[in-house]
């Protein structure tokens, strides 16, 4: 089998497996990798597994999967994630480039309006107190079944339908819901994006995608929704007793009180975060339509990479924690975003046993390279602007955009090459960034 494989000793519970080339090995910082030991120490724990884009994050590392027991197992808020089901979803249009280019700088312009980043920014909400305790109980089928807002295939192209049961507001801390009340159908900052791409190369000939095609690309997540519901729930299980390697993969016991009130409250983020994605979405379908009334501008797939789910594995039902990493579901595709300036990926699983020994799960993106000090310390704006190509920019805030700047994140055609000769997954198609928004 082609992965690194730390096998248990000492108070590690699982092995670590590392699904990595050598040259993508060479690249993880200590730190990541001394995470994930981390992680194989907590009682209840039976595998731990890293992703090519592994990084160091926020207890579990980003690119880490936590693969806890039920009966007497953990659940940990720094093993999700600070932004819960932040995710990608990919809109197709029926255009080429030859069709838009005229309108891209206006399209481009209005979309930067019509979906603020949201920092600092004063919006009217469209919803009351009331649906916005529906749309986070409820995800996406509620916005199309009871508000008219989008089509049934915006729910069925959603990992999970777009929304995760079990939500319950009363769990979301009350400053949750303060914080992001007005923050619905907006991008957020930082890594979240917007970006028009073309399809540049179509490998996987039934994958619904073709050559020229043009597409939208959206990462974004939960907003303060989900921060506020993640700071608020690890604190809480820095208090709860469960003996962790450190304080930031504090965890609950499964059936605990805490474990079930957080499983609550990240369920309720996690629709928050599909409802933005959707609402996103069909703002720039009313955009796309101003332009071009014949396009349905539909879903491709929408997934998640930040968040704890129950899964079946083997005949037993275990918890899966994946940060930073996607669970090859619906037709064991994922979505692989690259960076601004570099391709970007659809993939598709291999049905081998290196899927089942990760646990169906793949790389969510190139992963960084540097931190964000590190960046806006070490890239030059020459180097960085070089880097970029032909993409159009469009940068909302006023702050430095090196430490979002290509250079800042692995190479990705060597996460995507890791991912095939670990026999994870294949590349199903490529796509070139043309224009990005980022707030
Ligand atoms: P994360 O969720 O870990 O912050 O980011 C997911 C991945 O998105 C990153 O690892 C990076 O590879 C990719 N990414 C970040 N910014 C951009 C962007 O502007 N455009 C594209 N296509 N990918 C990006
Ligand atoms: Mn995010
Ligand atoms: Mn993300």
């Amino acid at each position: 089998m082609r992965f690194y494989n730390f096998p248990a000793e000492g108070e590690m519970q699982c092995d670590v497996r590392l699904f990595a080339t050598e040259l993508i090995y060479n690249e993880i910082e200590d730190t990541a990798l001394k995470q994930l030991f981390d992680a194989s120490k907590i009682p209840g724990i039976i595998a731990v597994i890293g992703m090519p884009d592994l990084h160091q994050g926020y207890g579990l590392p980003i690119g880490g999967i936590m693969v806890s027991r039920l009966n007497d197992g953990i659940i940990s808020p720094g093993a999700v994630g600070f932004d819960i089901n932040c995710g990608v979803r990919l809109m197709t249009t029926q255009l080429e480039f030859s069709d838009i280019q005229k309108n891209l700088e206006k399209i481009m312009r209005k979309t930067q309006i019509k979906i603020p980043a949201g920092v600092g920014e004063e919006r009217e909400n469209n919803f009351n107190k009331n649906e916005f305790k529906k749309i986070v109980t409820h995800g996406v089928p509620y916005l199309v079944n009871e508000k008219g807002i989008g089509n049934k295939n915006d729910i069925d192209s959603c990992e999970d339908n777009g929304f995760i049961k079990g939500a319950d507001a009363d769990a979301v801390p009350e400053k949750a819901i303060e914080r992001a009340f007005n923050q619905l159908a907006t991008l957020g900052s930082g890594n979240h994006f917007l970006e028009l791409q073309r399809v540049k190369e179509v490998y996987a000939e039934d994958c619904g995608l073709f050559e020229g095609q043009l597409v939208f690309m959206i990462h974004t997540g939960s907003r303060a929704f989900g921060h506020q519901i993640a700071k608020h729930y690890s604190n809480i299980a820095k208090k709860s007793g469960v003996a962790t390697p450190t304080k930031n993969l504090a965890s609950f016991k499964i059936d605990s009180e805490g474990g079930i009130n957080y499983k609550k409250a990240m369920a309720a983020a996690a629709n928050f975060a599909f409802a933005n994605r959707h609402l996103i979405a069909h703002k720039l379908r009313h955009i796309i339509k101003e332009f071009y009334p014949k396009e349905s501008f539909d879903l491709f797939y929408d997934i998640t990479h930040n968040i704890a789910k129950k899964e079946l594995y083997q005949g037993e039902e275990v918890l899966v924690h994946r940060k930073g990493a996607c669970k090859l579901a619906k037709e064991d595709i994922a979505l692989i975003p690259g960076s601004m300036g570099t391709f970007s990926y659809l993939i598709k699983a291999q049905n081998s046993k290196a899927n089942e020994l990760s646990y169906y799960s793949t790389a969510h993106g190139a992963g960084r390279k540097m931190s964000r000090s590190q960046a806006k310390k070490d890239i030059s704006q020459k180097d960085h602007f070089n880097s970029m190509g032909t993409v159009k920019l469009f940068h909302s805030s006023r702050d430095s955009i090196l430490d979002e700047s290509p250079l800042a994140y692995k190479d990705i055609n060597s996460v995507i090459d890791a991912l095939e000769k670990t026999d994870l997954a294949k590349a199903a198609a490529k796509f070139e960034p043309l224009a990005v928004i980022k707030g």
